[in-house]
């Protein structure tokens, strides 16, 4: 069991630190941002290269009994826990956002963000882990987006839509059902290919990255291209369009004339004819990616 320097379990310290009065003085390695009702740290065992809790706070109506773990959370008050899971979406959605725009910045490409919780949580605390890439067995599984050990937070807030049997019945955690989908054979979560180890696992997952870099890639280059040439096409007509313009003076003989006159102009000729029809050209790039 991973305890930090001081010898207490992490997930002690997690539930201390969403319970601190003043979150502004906790360390900044460790506090990424905070509101009334929620606190965003920084992993202190990252499982991947981007991987953040987003913890709930103790405040009016909600005490640090009902946080404990997302079990204990579903288990009271349905209004208060579906209020206290909507705040942790709003900074969820938030940091999300922040992650998504350091990878474009960094790597030009965005891989996928999941956000949600694990089902038996080893933290004592409802958490949320916003992650890119994961290195060890139990925590790929984990986190894997289809074995059902993690839990995205959209489906959770679908539980509150549904029968309230379902709802019961979902936040009723059984510790031997999540703890089997630790051992599963690993597999790709993008292309489910099964993988022999964590080697094997780690060097696929590295090739979907740069696959994924490199189209993503490609699709930014066509876009900027398209975009050029639209600028480009759009600078001609209006130049076409300055030359034709009489000059001061000439507009009133010119004015005399007009109406005898057949369209002289590419742009007065394009007006006589049928409207092309406007491709959708950013669905076309899209589809093209
Ligand atoms: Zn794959």
């Amino acid at each position: 069991m991973d305890t930090d320097r001081t010898g207490i379990h992490p997930l002690f310290a997690l539930q201390r630190y969403a319970c601190t009065d003043d979150p502004s003085a906790l360390p900044n390695h460790i506090l990424k941002e905070f509101t009334d009702t929620t606190l965003t740290l920084y992993d202190c065992f990252p499982k991947s290269k981007v991987h953040l809790l987003v913890l709930p706070r103790p405040h009016a109506g909600v005490k640090k009994e009902d946080l404990w773990s997302l079990r204990t959370l579903l288990k009271g008050d349905k209004v208060r826990a579906k209020q206290v899971l909507e705040d942790m979406g709003k900074t969820a959605a938030k940091v999300k956002d922040g992650i998504e725009k350091d990878m474009v910045e960094t790597w030009g490409v965005k891989w996928p963000v999941w956000v949600g919780f694990h089902a038996i949580p080893s933290m004592q605390s409802v958490s949320w882990l916003i992650f890119k890439r994961v290195k060890h067995k139990k925590h790929y599984n984990s986190f894997h987006p289809e074995h059902g050990f993690f839990l995205r937070y959209d489906d959770v807030m679908d539980w509150f839509d549904a029968t309230p049997s379902y709802y019961e019945r979902m936040s009723n955690f059984s510790s031997s059902t999540y703890e089997d989908i630790l051992k599963e054979d690993l597999s790709c979560f993008k292309c489910h290919k099964e993988l022999r180890n964590m080697p094997q696992l780690k060097a696929h997952l590295e090739e979907e990255w740069q696959k994924e870099c490199k189209s993503e890639k490609e699709r930014i280059e066509r876009r900027r291209k398209f975009e050029q040439q639209a600028l480009e096409r759009k600078r001609r007509r209006e130049q076409a369009a300055a030359a034709t313009q009489p000059a001061k003076g000439e507009e009133a003989a010119g004015t005399e004339n007009a109406a005898s006159n057949a369209p002289a102009t590419e742009d007065a000729r394009d007006e006589g004819e049928p409207p092309r029809k406007k491709r959708d050209t950013t669905a076309e790039l899209e589809e093209d990616s």
